[in-house]
């Protein structure tokens, strides 16, 4: 295999990486990279194949959230940069190599070095004039700021790069263009300012699909569906979210996945759909649990206690707020730490557990008193009050009672303002003063109406949402029907040329296996065919005649195998490769392969015939290949009496020379001549003829490959003419 087969593979290997399809990218790369190691391929093929791996690694890291990818990844990073120290002409790949250096560090959640690494390849590239270079270190230090909640700085870095790319040389690499309109777009929503994030979103949505850029596509459906969802359009927030949740789990981004269902969860949450809401929560904790931070840990716990609490089951919404307490006071934000003990406080006091409640409710009441009016301050005055009624201390229930109406007016939350006139009712009422006690009640009916309202056309939203989302979903299946139908009326010939197009896939599939079996297993064959040797050698004449003939049997057998992983080998490698086509003296050609077979010439006592033959523009290597297969065989599968006598001619016709390899064998049976050229089948025995039933399928690959047919013409018994066909230029 050469640098240029090599360099296939990678091509290969980088087109299954823009789809995604990390697993086979990272085994065509792999491939790519021992073949090239072991042949010795140019320094810079290597380089490319190993900074290919490190970004299929990082990246399948990042979606796998999988810290021992990020470590591979890091060690083809490694190997780039021995392989540039060894050879210093490649040192302008520097830059791609620190870049993806650094987003693999970034990745495994090393700010620091990766904030290094792009300054460092941010001045390498204004010093190389590298602008592609210029534009992606800005990117990568914006997307690098986001996660260090550095909004204003992604902001900026984004920006530039979005000013430096419009006015450079790479204004039309979409690719680039993807990746900085993600960044814009991003920081404007982590800045809030959603209308700006809306307008790069719809372009970024563009430019992916235009540019069948799955992931930037799924992501700019997300930031399209968060700004949606932000200005309360729920409904068209809720298609984006659906249709960009269906991209992510195409492509098994498992953290982007995780953050897209928390966000129908908690819009479905808003809705009062309580079921689809728990389940999608449910399925975070589920499912992605290791790819989720802590800040999304606290939110979804925080919020499925808070559907617990609103169904009555109190008993799971203690265990929901005890984790969210938890998880808040990992990431130590207390306005979470307060509102979860509150609404531990809430459900202790529905079980009953009075005390319990009392003192979740002054722990949650000590973090609020420094926090100031923070959501959650409401909910445990309210709770207070409705302790301090149950004691009997009517005057300070009154008290917490009106400071939390106050508190929830602020904070506009209408439930619990609702709740609030509630319980001042029973605290007027327990205090014996009826009438305040009924204008309170009076309030409270009359919000419970809104509060209704609100509520019903929340759900009716709701029931709406789940409609459209049915019929978006009911939509894709009938264009996929549509486009069975179409293709059933297809002419027939896209019917065969479709069959072709998944045969090449299977025989893909094919190739690639061959190449690692065969590989990996000549490895293992020659530890087995030395030893063995070596334990001959050791035991030298003590061996006995019988236990000789066992060593026979294996020395045969590593030997027959090697031959059959040969072949398998150069079966695999003719595949996938361009060719390189040049005027071809046949005559040559021929020369060269008698001279290969000339121990089985001789031992044969074979008569070959060639006359003079014409020269032809095609691909040399494969030629001789296929000419020296024919020839083999011919020797090969010769008659017991009679010695073999081959006769190779060429017809020049006016669009092709068809070329021939008669011989007087055995000839082959009418019923066989297609299984022949099929890979391994053999009409023989091997103690008749030796072979491993491959080379005819490579004589047919190559055919097709320069261009033209392979068959054959034979009488049983009598003799065989094998017949393939070269067009003229
Ligand atoms: P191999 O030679 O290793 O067995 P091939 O793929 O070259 O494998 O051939 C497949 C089978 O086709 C052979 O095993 C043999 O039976 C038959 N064959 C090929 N060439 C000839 C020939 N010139 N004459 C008779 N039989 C042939």
């Amino acid at each position: 295999m050469d640098a240029q087969q090599i360099n296939l593979l990678l091509q290969d290997s980088a087109a299954h990486y823009r789809k995604r399809l990390l697993k086979k990218a990272a085994n065509t790369a792999q491939i790519a990279l021992d073949f090239g190691k072991n042949e010795g391929a140019p320094a810079n093929v290597l380089i490319d194949a190993n900074l290919l791996l490190n970004r299929i690694y990082t990246t399948n890291g990042i979606y796998q959230g999988e810290p021992s990818f990020f470590n591979t990844a890091f060690s083809y990073i490694v190997a780039a940069k021995r392989l540039m120290l060894d050879h210093v002409e490649h040192t302008e790949r520097l830059a791609d190599v620190l870049l993806y250096e650094g987003i693999t560090a970034g990745g495994s959640g090393n700010y620091a070095t990766a904030a290094e690494r792009f300054e460092e390849v941010l001045n390498l590239s204004r010093e190389q004039e590298n602008e592609a270079g210029i534009i992606s270190a800005l990117c990568a230090k914006s997307n690098n700021a986001v996660l260090q909640n550095q909004f204003a700085e992604a902001l900026e870095a984004a920006l530039e790069a979005h000013n430096f790319l419009s006015q450079s040389a790479e204004a039309d690499n979409e690719e680039l263009l993807c990746e900085v309109l993600e960044k814009v777009a991003e920081s404007y929503i982590k800045q809030r300012k959603y209308g700006d994030s809306l307008e790069y979103s719809q372009r970024l949505l563009q430019t992916a699909r235009r540019s069948r850029n799955v992931e930037k596509e799924l992501i700019a459906l997300k930031f399209i569906a968060i700004v949606c969802s932000v200005k309360a359009n729920y409904k068209i927030g809720m298609q984006y979210f659906f249709e960009a949740l269906d991209k992510s789990e195409q492509i098994g981004y498992r953290p982007n996945t995780a953050h897209i269902l928390v966000n129908i969860a908690t819009i479905y949450a808003h809705l009062y759909n309580y079921d689809d809401a728990l389940s999608r929560y449910n399925r975070v904790l589920a499912e992605f649990d290791d790819v989720v931070d802590d800040n999304t840990h606290a939110a979804v716990f925080n919020n499925s206690g808070n559907i617990y609490y609103a169904t009555d089951r109190f008993t799971e919404a203690l265990q929901c707020f005890t984790k969210s307490l938890k998880y808040a006071e990992k990431i130590n934000y207390r306005p979470l730490i307060a509102h979860s003990l509150a609404q531990l406080s809430r459900a202790h006091y529905r079980l009953k557990n009075y005390e319990t409640s009392m003192a979740y409710a002054e722990m949650a009441e000590t973090h609020i008193s420094e926090l100031g009016t923070v959501n959650g301050k409401q909910i445990n005055q309210l709770n207070l009050a409705k302790l301090y009624l149950r004691s009997q201390d009517l005057d300070r229930a009154l008290e917490l009672c009106n400071a939390g109406i106050k508190t929830a007016e602020q904070l506009k939350d209408d439930a619990s303002i609702l709740r609030g006139r509630r319980i001042s009712a029973n605290i007027y009422k327990a205090k014996g003063d009826f009438e305040a006690a009924l204008e309170h009640q009076t309030q409270y009916s009359r919000l419970q109406e809104d509060f209704s309202k609100t509520q019903r056309n929340r759900r009716f939203l709701d029931l709406e949402i789940r409609h459209a989302i049915k019929e978006q979903e009911k939509e894709i299946a009938v264009l996929t029907k549509e486009n069975d139908y179409q293709s059933r009326l297809l002419q027939q010939s896209d019917q065969i040329a479709r069959q072709n197009e998944e045969l090449l896939s299977v025989n893909e599939d094919l190739r690639q296996f061959a190449y690692v079996a065969s590989h990996d297993l000549k490895e293992p064959l020659r530890m087995i065919s030395s030893y063995v040797r070596l334990i001959e050698k050791h035991f030298g004449n003590k061996i006995t005649e019988d236990k000789q003939q066992y060593f026979d049997f294996i020395k045969d057998g590593t030997r027959r195998m090697n031959n059959l992983l040969e072949d398998l080998l150069r079966y695999a490698t003719i595949g996938k490769s361009g060719i390189d086509k040049e005027d071809v003296d046949v005559n040559r050609v021929l020369e060269v392969c008698k001279f290969n077979l000339k121990v089985r010439i001789e031992e044969n006592n074979a008569v070959i015939d060639i006359p003079d033959l014409p020269t032809v523009y095609t691909n040399k290597p494969l030629l001789n290949q296929l000419l020296q297969n024919l020839l083999s065989n011919a020797v090969k599968f010769r008659r017991p009496d009679v010695a073999p006598v081959v006769l190779v001619r060429c017809e020049d016709r006016e669009t092709e020379y068809v070329f021939s390899v008669a011989d007087n064998g055995i000839g082959i049976p009418e019923e066989f001549r297609e299984r022949i050229f099929i890979i391994f089948q053999r009409l023989h025995a091997r103690t008749k003829y030796e072979g491993t039933g491959i080379g005819l399928a490579i004589c047919q690959k190559i055919a097709q490959k320069l261009g033209g047919k392979l068959w054959l013409e034979s009488e049983a018994g009598e003799g065989s003419t094998f017949y393939f066909s070269l067009p003229k230029e």
